[in-house]
């Protein structure tokens, strides 16, 4: 059994976070762990540095943040690289996500200077003027399963907006995150981003700190978690979480370009996405079509090292991660699914893709997020029962259908989801929020509207004259 992040904090090895290659287990490198006393004085170190990040215009700060993005692309083959023999995705998506952070950089930040101008507003008695200020320290804790993007879309809104950054990355993927920092750092002032390293212990001292916005992107167990403790202190939230996504397959869908966006993204990143396609609500009447289409599509689909260059589908990034999925898998077949594709063939970390049907509403896998390469097909009979399935779950972050463009529209505007796409995938155009609904999230970030969440609104008025 590998693991891919060793913390043994009885040893002296305690000392240091070792990262390892999910594919094959060896080491990759290591980062020493910040003992969480001294969290505290990084914490009052970045207030420390918020004056003078605050001091400058939105454009001086700009100015300083984005060298960074030509970096990143200059960058891209080396970091993409290390992002495969860190978190196993393949070569050609983990140097898209360092390419694709570092291009649209310039773009991210000019939105966010336009969405943070000062905003006028009147009537026939007042003038005023709507800030959006600094709040002062942002926490930004990520996750590992797109590690150099997830720590960027916070930590751009929160420098750009005049907030000094204390950031915590995933345990299992520390170092491209640390080399991500390092970019950043060496065009910014001192202080005013740090990074911190280590597991859950690091995470709740940073959200007890004397933070004053906590931006987290992971699981709904730890964003509740991070909520209750938040609440104390009333800290500002924007909690990215979890979902469980659904595809419907609405009678007069083109079958082939559904079963190919069902194969693709439910099993993109080893299906370790939170938009991952994990229910599949299909009409009746062309299920057997759709279900042959899209085990064709899952066949050509090559799982193997992200380094190889044909793989589709790379490892789980941890052992408990793939022993979550399998139980999960195997409970569901106890209680009466059938696996029509995969299932079997697993081996050390890597997960085969598997489709399951006659699955229901009553198992757990239809419900709860798998987080791996695991679709479930299920047949309906009308559009009322797909709604109220594809509804029957806690999370609510991204929706699918497929269908003819009216019915599928009607369907999705009754989805209890933050970003719901037709015909396509769940993502927005330029400018559009990334937002989950229900327990998917609590605030978000992107678009005019996620800018602001990283500022404090506040308004100055004067009488007219
Ligand atoms: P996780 O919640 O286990 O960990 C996320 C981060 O929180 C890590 O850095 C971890 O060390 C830290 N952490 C753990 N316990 C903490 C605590 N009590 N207080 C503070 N910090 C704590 O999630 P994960 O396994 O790293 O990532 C997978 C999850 O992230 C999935 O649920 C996935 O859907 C979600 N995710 C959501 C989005 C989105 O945009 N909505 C994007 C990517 C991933």
């Amino acid at each position: 059994m590998m693991t891919t992040v060793t913390m043994n904090p009885t040893t002296t090895e305690a000392q240091t976070l070792v990262s390892r290659n999910p594919a094959t287990g060896e080491m990759v490198g290591e980062v020493p762990i910040t003992p969480v006393e001294a969290i505290p004085t990084i914490v009052r170190r970045a207030r420390d540095a918020t004056k003078a990040w605050r001091g400058m215009t939105i454009e001086q700060r700009i100015a300083l943040i984005e060298p960074a993005g030509k970096k990143l692309v200059d960058r891209a083959e080396e970091l993409g690289r290390l992002l495969t023999l860190e978190m196993g995705k393949p070569l050609a998506e983990a140097m898209g996500e360092v390419k694709g952070c570092g291009s649209t950089m310039s773009a991210s930040l000019k939105s966010i200077a336009e969405a943070l101008e000062p905003e006028p507003l009147e009537d026939d008695s007042t003038a005023s003027k709507m800030y959006f200020d600094p709040l002062g320290v942002a926490a930004v804790i990520t996750p590992w399963n797109f590690p150099l993007a997830m720590p960027h879309w916070m930590v751009l809104p929160a420098l750009a907006a005049g907030n000094t950054v204390v950031m915590k990355p995933s345990e299992e993927t520390p170092l491209i995150a640390q080399a991500y920092a390092e970019i950043l750092n060496e065009s910014l002032p001192p202080d005013v981003l740090q990074i911190i390293h280590g597991a859950d212990g690091q995470g709740k001292a940073l959200v007890e700190a004397e933070v004053d916005l906590i931006a987290f992107t992971g699981s709904r167990e730890t964003g509740s978690k991070i909520m209750q403790a938040a609440g104390g202190g009333l800290k500002r939230l924007v909690l990215e979480l979890g979902g469980k996504d659904p595809l419907i397959v609405m009678e007069g869908a083109d079958i082939e370009k559904a079963a190919e966006f069902a194969a693709r993204n439910s099993f993109r990143n080893a299906g370790q996405v939170c938009v991952s396609t994990e229910r599949i609500y299909v009409d009746g009447r062309i299920a057997d079509q759709f279900q042959e289409a899209f085990i064709r599509h899952t066949q050509g689909m090559k799982v193997g090292s992200g380094l190889e260059e044909d793989t589709k589908i790379g490892p789980m990034i941890s052992a408990r991660q793939r022993d979550h999925v399998l139980s999960q898998v195997k409970d569901a077949v106890n209680r009466g699914a059938k696996v029509v594709y995969g299932g079997e063939g697993h081996r050390d970390q890597f997960v085969m893709p598997t489709i399951l049907t006659e699955v229901n509403h009553t198992m757990p896998i239809m419900r709860d997020e798998t987080f791996g390469p695991v679709a479930c097909v299920a047949r309906y009979t009308n559009a009322d029962e797909a709604v109220e399935l594809a509804n029957d779950t806690p999370f609510g972050l991204g929706a699918v259908v497929f269908g003819p463009d009216d019915q599928a529209e009607q369907v999705a505007r009754q989805l209890d989801a933050g970003m719901v796409g037709i015909n396509k995938s769940c993502g927005g155009a330029a400018g559009s929020p990334w937002v989950g609904a229900k327990q998917s999230g609590f605030g978000y970030h992107s678009g005019k509207a996620g800018h602001r969440q990283f500022t404090q609104t506040r308004i100055v008025s004067r009488p007219r004259g």
